[in-house]
């Protein structure tokens, strides 16, 4: 089986693969995976965020220790404009 999926059997209390197991929407928008526990048949549920935040956007940038980060100064305010008169 290729995309198992856990969620906490309360009769076994431990994390079970869940058979069955289908997308439910619940009345206050939220997400989850609604099926039976594969090893002893209770109903289970698990929550699910509806939207996945993309690799990219989690994943922190990372610190690269040959280009060190050059402390640059706060740009000063663009000077005025010389009057030309
Ligand atoms: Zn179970």
């Amino acid at each position: 089986m290729a995309d198992e999926f856990m969620a906490y059997c309360v009769k076994e209390k431990a994390q079970k693969p869940m058979k069955d197991g289908h997308e439910v929407i619940l009345k206050n928008g939220k997400h989850a995976m609604q099926g039976v526990c594969a090893s002893c048949g209770t109903k289970m549920m698990k929550f699910i965020s509806s939207k996945k935040p993309t690799p990219a956007a989690t994943a922190a940038p990372v610190a690269d220790p040959s280009s060190e980060p050059t402390t640059t100064p706060p740009a000063p305010p663009s000077p005025p404009p010389a009057p030309s008169a």
